[in-house]
């Protein structure tokens, strides 16, 4: 299949990327993932509990959100793809690309799909640590979503250890004080990295008990394959006394890591995988192709910030298609046209959209 337009990655920024794009008439095909990366289609917010502050909500649950703006894609007429995109051939134009089959990550379908344009939302995805006994206990205490995992029996009423000092932390933390006895937060740091108000919320809950300069060291538990997680080997980095913390669960909440193994040696990223964009922009380093969201934000990581970035990617794909064919434009607008066809911008390096009609 050709498409003019290709977005793959289905969070705020490839949902807000897809309605820029439909209402612009682009046609925009995204691929929203069938469980890429082991997350849901609708990315990370779907893993979250509330949203507080994403505007024009006061409140609003991430699975929902994430609902709305799917909705959205699909009334202003983008199609939806409940596809993962396996493999990206980016060294000419139309760019090529091929899908895994449906829940097959291992596997390429034979077709190829093209695109003359495509938007990269591909997220992030939650880090691990690798500790001994990691995979042997993940699933049966170890995870790294509270709020997928937090309700399961193994955690009611049982005392639990949350790894990290961030916002996701604070979050997770918070949130499994709802069933848990009591949930131990590890700080490799003497700080919190978490914003103030959360950082707040942590410290006056009193469930909550914080770790400052503590690091996981090693997760026991019962032995067998089915063997439940039991305890916590932990250290403090100052002292380097170690101690044996009782834990039926642990909870990573260490960042992120972002989602461009489909990438590499294909666009300029830097030293943690981020794809770089030209500064206030989303064009990577190669025309035509564009990044929005966490995949190219270490920085925010915010839904309202990838959202905003997702926008400007839509924009920015539509000159560039624009520039790229002569455009039939039905309306004749003058200004569009001008715009249209590659006329000296007029606000230094970043383009004035505000010259386009369609806003
Ligand atoms: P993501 O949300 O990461 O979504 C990317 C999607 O693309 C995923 O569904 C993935 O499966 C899919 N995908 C990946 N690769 C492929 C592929 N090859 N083919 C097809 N699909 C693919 N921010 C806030 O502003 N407020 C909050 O309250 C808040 N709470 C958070 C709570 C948690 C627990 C976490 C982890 C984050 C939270 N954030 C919050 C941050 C926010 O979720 C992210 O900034 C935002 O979701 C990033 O959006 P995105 O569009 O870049 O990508
Ligand atoms: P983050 O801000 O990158 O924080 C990661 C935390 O994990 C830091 O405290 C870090 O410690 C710690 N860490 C990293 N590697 C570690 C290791 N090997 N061992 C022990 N600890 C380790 O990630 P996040 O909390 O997932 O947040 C990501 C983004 O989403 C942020 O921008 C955040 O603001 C946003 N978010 C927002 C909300 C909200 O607004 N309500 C909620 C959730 C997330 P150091 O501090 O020492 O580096």
């Amino acid at each position: 299949m050709h498409s003019k337009l290709v977005i793959i990655g289905s969070g705020p920024a490839g949902h807000t990327a897809a309605i820029y794009a439909a209402r612009a008439d682009l046609k925009p095909v995204l691929y929203e993932g069938f469980l890429a990366l082991g997350i849901a289609a609708g990315g990370q917010l779907t893993t979250t509990d509330e949203v507080e502050n994403f505007p024009g909500f006061t409140s609003i649950r991430g699975s929902e959100l994430m609902d709305n703006m799917r909705a959205q894609s699909e009334a202003c007429g983008a199609e939806i793809v409940s596809q993962t995109v396996g493999k990206v051939d980016l060294a000419q134009r139309p760019f090529k690309f091929w899908l895994h089959p449906m829940g097959d990550e291992e596997t390429l379908e034979e077709e190829t799909h093209t695109a003359d344009s495509i938007i990269i939302a591909t997220g992030a995805k939650a880090r691990r640590l690798y500790l001994p006994g990691e995979d042997k206990f993940w699933g049966n205490g170890v995870s790294a979503c509270a709020v997928c995992d937090g309700s399961l029996p193994i955690f009611r009423e049982k005392p639990l250890v949350v790894i990290g000092g961030g916002d996701s932390a604070v979050e997770e933390a918070v949130y499994l004080t709802k069933k848990a006895a009591k949930v131990t937060v590890l700080v490799r740091r003497d700080q919190l990295r978490a914003g103030k108000s959360n950082a707040r919320r942590l410290a006056n809950n009193p469930k909550v008990e914080i770790l400052y300069n503590t690091s996981p060291v090693e997760i026991k538990g019962d032995e067998g394959p089915r063997g439940l997680m039991k305890s916590l080997l932990i250290k403090n980095v100052k002292t380097g006394k170690e101690e044996e913390i009782p834990a039926n669960g642990l909870f990573y909440a260490v960042g992120h890591e972002p989602a461009t193994h489909l990438f590499k040696d294909k666009l300029k990223m830097d030293e943690d995988g981020y794809l770089i964009t030209t500064p206030g922009t989303t064009e990577t380093n190669i025309p035509g192709v564009f990044a929005a969201g966490d995949v190219q934000d270490k920085k925010y990581r915010q839904a309202v910030t990838s959202a905003g970035s997702g926008c400007m990617a839509a924009l920015e794909a539509e000159k560039f298609l624009a520039e790229q064919e002569d455009v039939d434009v039905p309306n004749g607008i003058e200004g569009e046209t001008d715009v249209r066809k590659g006329k000296p911008e007029t606000n230094g390096d970043v383009p004035e959209y505000r010259q386009n009609p369609l806003l």
